[in-house]
């Protein structure tokens, strides 16, 4: 679709995945008229399926992503654009987005749903097996692994508690370290009392077949057959495009939003993963349509 570039939207939503997505909905069903802008880079690209959705448990996150932009696509007054924003400006009424592309859209209400990156520890092997049999919720892909041996990997003070909640999956996990454990006596003895054996040895490698991993490499030399691991990643929320506008970030980094999604900027909403902890398909859909109302309101006054 032909975009002209005069036009001031009613609104600019930058990220058209599931939170984006769910905004848009709301607002074309308000006829109100969007842009969304979208670089899809979804951070479950590589995920085979997507769990615990009710009513589309176990389908493919490309397929969801699919029907949900043709659901939004009926809307007439909803626009799309394949592509990256790259720089912000303006005010409340005004906004501009400039693109990779190098072209300005105005929108008079800004959205980000930008969803986060994660990062992975440096381990050989472990990028490749992300979102294929290297997980970090458990609610999402633990069902399908249950009663396998499941290895966490991971030494920060939350360690302990996630490997009890993965035990609630299998009895057969092991917490991989990779490194000495900074873990306490005490929790330890929790951590033996559950039979979570603790591996402390560096880990040289996820030995794995098109991301299905097969096992770990040791720096001892030593392995160990493992079927699926669970880790998480440190999220950072795009901060290169929201510091231009100067919204405000939460003590763990993500975009800092009231209980209508609105930021600290005037004019200025945001929704899904980068506002939150709690990652989930239900939860980046119910905070969008939350932002999409939430918007129409304030359009109301204006
Ligand atoms: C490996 C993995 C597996 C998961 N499995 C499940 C599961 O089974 N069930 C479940 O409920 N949840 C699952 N989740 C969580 C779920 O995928 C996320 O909560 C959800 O994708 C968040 O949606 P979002 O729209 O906020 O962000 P994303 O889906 O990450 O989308 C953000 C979008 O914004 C775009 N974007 C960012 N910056 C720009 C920019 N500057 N310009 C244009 N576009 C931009 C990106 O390209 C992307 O398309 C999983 C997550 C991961 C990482």
């Amino acid at each position: 679709m032909n975009l002209n570039r005069t036009d001031l939207y009613d609104v600019i939503i930058i990220g058209g995945s599931y939170s984006g997505l769910s905004a848009a909905l709301a607002l074309g069903r308000a006829r109100r008229s969007v842009l969304v802008i979208d670089a899809n880079e979804p951070c479950n690209a590589r995920v085979p399926h997507s769990h615990n959705l009710l009513s589309h448990d176990g389908v493919p996150p490309h397929v969801l992503r699919s029907m949900a932009r043709a659901d939004v696509a009926k809307y007439p007054t909803v626009q799309f654009y394949d592509g990256r924003a790259e720089e912000l400006g303006g005010t409340n009424g005004s906004f501009a987005v400039r693109t990779a592309e190098g072209l300005t859209h105005r929108g008079r209400k800004l959205l980000l749903a930008l969803g986060v990156r994660d990062e992975l520890p440096p381990i050989n092997g472990l990028a490749e097996c992300w979102g294929i049999s290297a997980a970090a919720c458990p609610f999402c892909h633990g069902y399908e692994v249950r009663d396998q041996r499941l290895v966490v990997i991971g030494n920060t003070p939350e360690t302990v508690h996630y490997a009890m909640l993965i035990h609630n999956w299998s009895d057969r996990v092991t917490v991989c370290t990779n490194g000495p454990s900074e873990q306490d006596v005490e929790q330890l003895s929790a951590l033996r009392r559950k039979g979570i054996t603790v591996v402390e040895t560096p880990i040289s490698e996820v030995l794995h077949d098109q991301g299905q991993v097969k096992g770990l490499a040791f720096a001892d030399g030593s392995r160990q057959e493992v079927d699926t691991l669970f880790l998480r990643s440190t999220t950072t929320v795009p901060e290169a495009i929201t510091a231009l506008l100067g919204v405000e970030l939460t003590e763990l980094g993500l975009l800092k939003v009231d209980h209508m999604q609105h930021t600290n900027v005037a004019g200025v909403f945001a929704s899904g993963d980068c506002t939150t902890p709690m990652r989930s398909l239900t939860t980046a859909m119910a905070t969008g349509t939350l932002a999409g109302a939430s918007i129409t309101h304030a359009l109301m006054n204006t």
